[in-house]
Order: structure tokens, then sequence, then C-alpha cells
């Protein structure tokens, strides 16, 4: 059954979908989920899984249930889908609403502060899910993925305080941008390349070289992403890229950071290389350590393994030998023979190599004493 509610917010133009229909539900003390299900939503549609589902392509059925039920256009709701902006999916931070708490959304603490100065609700803006948004532009800081209070990074709610919607963190429960901040701003350079790097869509070479930076080193090498190899040291794993075909979508903000400045440097973009220095491995460098091994050591392998019957002709040089028909009657010097004549049989160009059918054993020996000569000569 299909419900309208008496009042609801409108969405501000430069928000997130997701962000809107939590603070609608906030309004009325439930989360979006079961919200969703009042105003007459299937349960896979009240609680759409994931960013793709809840921001960037969601489903007509949610997108004309809201609009119904908040009396809105239903062309002003479906503008709010992320995908009418032409973007491709993995342009954005996949950040993921569940259960009312909002995770992987990076925000600007600034901006929020200005939400409740003003009297209205807090509320995600949709360019700070472009993965190349590492500042916010109005205020040219850091964009923030932590609580500043506690520095979990365990995602926002929305709750109703004194009147409005609040983002607060999940586990302390601070509201976000309330107090004075104290953060460490990267140095004004920094800052500047960080602009640079946010002021367009990351082109394909970006999106490569962000790839590659996530790429396994090969087998053989430390079981570590290529990224590893251009930091100076080896720091935690946590919030690493989910996906890392797309490690700008699903990594948190602090890997998303530090892959940014690496693409930098190594495509030598916005003056990264100034700022902080040349990449210690030129890109070219990166991609070999990331295809298996060449090619050629496959077919040397190949070439070394002999037929059965040349491997049987070896054998019986060595036992027509001289040296092995007048071994010793001790048995470990006659292992120590053995052991000897075999090596040297199977050393490349060794003097008992296995004679090939139709060549006759000793003209190669002989043709090699020639070539020797020749050499020596040559060499005077
Ligand atoms: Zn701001
Ligand atoms: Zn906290």
């Amino acid at each position: 059954m299909s419900r309208c509610l008496s009042i609801a917010p409108r969405p501000h133009a430069d928000e997130l979908l997701s962000s809107w229909q939590g603070r609608v539900a906030c309004h009325y003390g439930m989360t979006r989920e079961a919200l969703g299900r009042w105003i007459g939503l299937a349960p896979q549609h009240a609680a759409p899984g994931g960013f793709a589902a809840a921001d960037y392509a969601p489903a007509a059925e949610v997108l004309a249930a809201w609009s119904r039920a908040c009396r809105l256009n239903p062309a002003r709701i479906d503008d709010l889908a992320l995908r009418r902006s032409g973007r491709m999916l993995d342009r954005h931070v996949w950040a993921r609403e569940a259960g009312g708490v909002f995770v992987g959304y990076a925000f600007c603490p600034a901006c929020l502060e200005e939400d409740a100065a003003a009297g209205r609700d807090q509320y995600f803006r949709r360019r700070w899910l472009q993965i190349e948004a590492l500042l916010c532009e109005r205020h040219d800081r850091l964009l923030v993925e932590a609580c500043q209070y506690c520095g979990a990074g365990e995602g926002l709610r929305l709750a109703f305080h004194v009147g409005q919607a609040r983002l607060v963190c999940r586990r302390c429960g601070a509201v976000i941008g309330r107090a004075a901040i104290e953060r460490r701003e990267p140095s004004p350079q920094a800052t500047a390349i960080f602009g640079a790097l946010g002021a367009r869509e990351p082109d394909e070479a970006v999106m490569a070289t962000a790839c590659l930076l996530w790429s396994l080193l090969r087998p053989g090498m430390p079981p570590r992403p290529v990224i590893f190899c251009l930091l100076e040291e080896t720091p935690a794993l946590g919030g690493a890229p989910r996906d890392c075909k797309a490690p700008l979508s699903s990594a948190s903000r602090d890997w998303r950071l530090t892959t940014w400045i690496a693409v930098a440097q190594l495509l030598d973009r916005a003056g990264a290389r100034d700022v902080f220095g040349a990449p210690r491995f030129e890109i070219e460098q990166l991609k070999t350590w990331t295809r298996s091994r060449p090619a050629q050591l496959a077919s040397r392998t190949a070439i070394s393994t002999r037929s059965a019957s040349a491997y049987a002709s070896l054998a019986e040089n060595i036992l027509a030998s001289p040296e092995w028909r007048s071994r010793p009657s001790a048995a470990t010097a006659r292992e120590r023979l053995l052991g000897r004549l075999m090596r040297e049989a199977l050393s490349p160009g060794g003097a008992r190599r296995p004679a090939i059918k139709g060549e006759r054993p000793g003209i190669e020996g002989e043709r090699r004493r020639k070539i020797r000569r020749l050499g020596t000569l040559s060499s005077d």
C-alpha cells in the first residue's frame, strides 16, 4: 500500500539521494529502510544494497515511490540519480548506507558546520563522492571520513537534534562539525596540487595508473600491491581498496589520497614531483613487475629437455668412456666419478653431450677444438 507523508524536506540540488532519503526518514524518527517499507516499497527496494543501487542507478520503483510519498515532481527525484550526470560508476566513491549508517562518505566539517549555523539539516553533497574530490571546493580543506573526536571511521548516523537532522558519529555520538577541530592540514603547496587534481574528471591514464598501483607484484616478488614499492614505510592495509580494479572508488579517504599522490608523481601531474618528490620508480619499471615471467625463460626450459633416446645415448657414452672403464674400486670414489661424468655430460656444450641422430660423435668435439684454436689466433 502506498502512503503519503504530510510534510517532507525538499532535496538540495547538490544532495545525494541517500542523504535526502535519510533526512526525510530522520524527521519521522525512522531509518530510510523503515520509511521505504512504510511508503509501500518491497524490502529489496526499501533497502537497496550498495552504492550503485542506492545512489548511482536506483530502480524506477524507488524513485516513483519516494516522489509520490513526498509529493515531489518525479523528474526532480530522478535527477538525484548520479548516473544522470553522465559520469561512469567508477568515477564515484562507493559509499554505502545500511541500517541508517552512512559508511565511507567523505565530508567537509566546515560545510556541515555551516548547515548547522544556518538552521538547516546537515546533508551529504554529491561532489564529495567524486573520486578526484580531495578538497572541499568551498573551504579549500581536505575532506575527511573519520570522526574528529574519537577518530573512528565507522560511519555516521542522522539524528534529530533541536528540530534539525544532524550527522553524528556512529561510535561516540558526537555531532560532526560542531566544535573547533584540530586537524593536520596539508601544506599550501600540497593543497594547491589536490585542488588542481580535483579540478577535472580523471582521464584514462589516471584510472589505469591507479589500477596498476593496486595490482599485485608478480609471483616470486613480495605479495604486495605495487604502490608499496613507492612508499617509504609500509603502512597498515586498513581501508585498502575492496576492489583493486576500482581502487579510487573503493578505498578509504587516506588510501585514496595516497593513491592520488602516487598517480600524480608517476604521471608528473599538477607539479606533484616538485612537492612530493620524484617517484622511487618510473611507471614502466612498475609495469614489468606486474607481468608474469618473461616468455624466453619458459622456452629456454623447453630447449633444455632432451629426448629419451638422447639420454640413453648419453648414458652409453659414459659407460663406454675410458674413465668409467678404469673406475676405482672404492664405492665412494666410484659414486664421485659417476657424478662428475654426468655433470659434464649434462652441462651445456658438455664433451659427452648425447649424439643427435645422423651426427657422428667425435666430430663435434673436433670442430669445437678447431674453433677454440681459431679464437686463440684471432685474439693475438
Ligand atoms: Zn566545505
Ligand atoms: Zn566519534
